[in-house]
């Protein structure tokens, strides 16, 4: 029986997402819960349940059909659910005839995912573009990612993956090898605001990082790091995050990603609170003003700000104004 998994969507002709253009495909799961994560839709790996507030009636069926008696009212006639007593049924979402409630997630079999996959070929050929796995965490259903890699390959389709690493090292030997480029997320480099930030060691995910880098093909690693205020933003976090990718054999890019709130809009409809209120967005120059002085030294990778490149191997430091850096 072909291998299922639950997918939290399927992306087409992403631009930015590795190698010309791809298709991006979430997979639902997520071993960490970071405080910043902009997809919580894709943490929990079971489908889940959603509301879209404005496409709501207020007519109460949905209040009507649940059999937890999680649905109710607010003052203003939209619907609150209380999490603690949704099981996931779905029936809200078969009553709701304006879609106001929806699902994330869907299960699909490698044959159904590639599918999908097929429909970009020729963009893959024409940008040099393939597919990239992504999430979510592509290892809560490693079985089925190395299943999805080994027909992409069989089918010469390009490879990547967007990886956490906090997984068992086991699963790292089977999916890197399979892959043309690796992202890798180096969160923070202090375990214990690792572990506050992120709900899980990064002690796990830099040894895994280590052994993807032993076994993965050349210069297939680019390391990426989310830059979030009070979080990792300190000159001691980037340095050891910049001396840590400098040991590595196989990174050829280190790239730093400022904090923004993209994710805001899911945690709404998914009605849990937002762990970073009180966090400032950034832009590629907030980012910059933090960790420009990388770019004074020498490091055998290029370094990116959100895809402007900033420092290069063969060359050193590239100058960029203030005005780009905030276009
Ligand atoms: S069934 Fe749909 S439209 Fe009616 S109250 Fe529930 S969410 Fe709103
Ligand atoms: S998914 Fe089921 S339990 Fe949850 S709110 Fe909808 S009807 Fe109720």
């Amino acid at each position: 029986m072909s291998e299922k998994a639950v997918i939290l969507r399927i992306e087409r002709i992403s631009l930015n997402d590795g190698k010309g253009m791809r298709t991006v495909v979430f997979f639902k799961g997520c071993h960490l819960h970071c405080a910043w994560c902009s997809t919580p839709e894709s943490q929990k790996l079971p489908r889940e349940v959603y509301y879209k507030k404005e496409r709501c009636r207020s007519c109460g069926a949905c209040i009507l059909r649940c059999p937890e008696q999680a649905l109710a009212f607010t003052a203003d006639g939209k619907v609150v659910r209380d999490q603690k007593k949704c099981r996931n049924c779905f029936h809200c979402v078969d009553v709701c005839n304006f879609r106001a409630q929806q699902i994330y997630g869907r299960e699909m079999t490698v044959e159904e995912v590639m599918k999908e996959i097929r429909k970009d070929e020729i963009f893959y050929f024409f940008s040099d573009g393939g597919v990239t796995l992504s999430g979510g965490d592509v290892f809560c259903q490693t079985d089925f990612a190395e299943a999805l890699l080994d027909e992409c390959i069989d089918s010469g389709i390009d490879t990547c993956a967007e990886l956490d690493l906090y997984t068992d090292p086991e699963n790292v030997k089977r999916i890197i090898p399979k892959l043309d480029m690796v992202y890798a997320d180096i969160k923070c480099m202090s375990p214990t605001m690792h572990k506050k930030w992120t709900g899980g060691s990064n002690g796990k995910i830099l040894a895994n990082l280590k052994l993807a880098d032993e076994i993965c093909k050349k210069d297939a690693i680019h390391v990426r790091v989310p830059v979030v205020e009070g979080v990792n933003d300190k000159a001691d976090n980037i340095l050891a995050t910049a001396e840590f990718c400098a040991g590595l054999k196989n990174c050829a890019e280190l790239e730093f990603l400022p904090y923004h709130r993209l994710g805001i809009h899911a945690y709404r409809q998914l009605q849990r609170p937002y762990p970073l209120e009180d966090r400032k967005p950034m832009n590629r120059f907030d980012v910059y003003e933090r960790m420009g002085f990388l770019c004074d030294r020498e490091w055998p990778f290029d370094i990116r700000i959100s895809g402007m490149e900033v420092y290069s191997a063969e060359s050193g430091k590239i100058n960029v104004t203030e005005e780009e850096l905030k276009a």
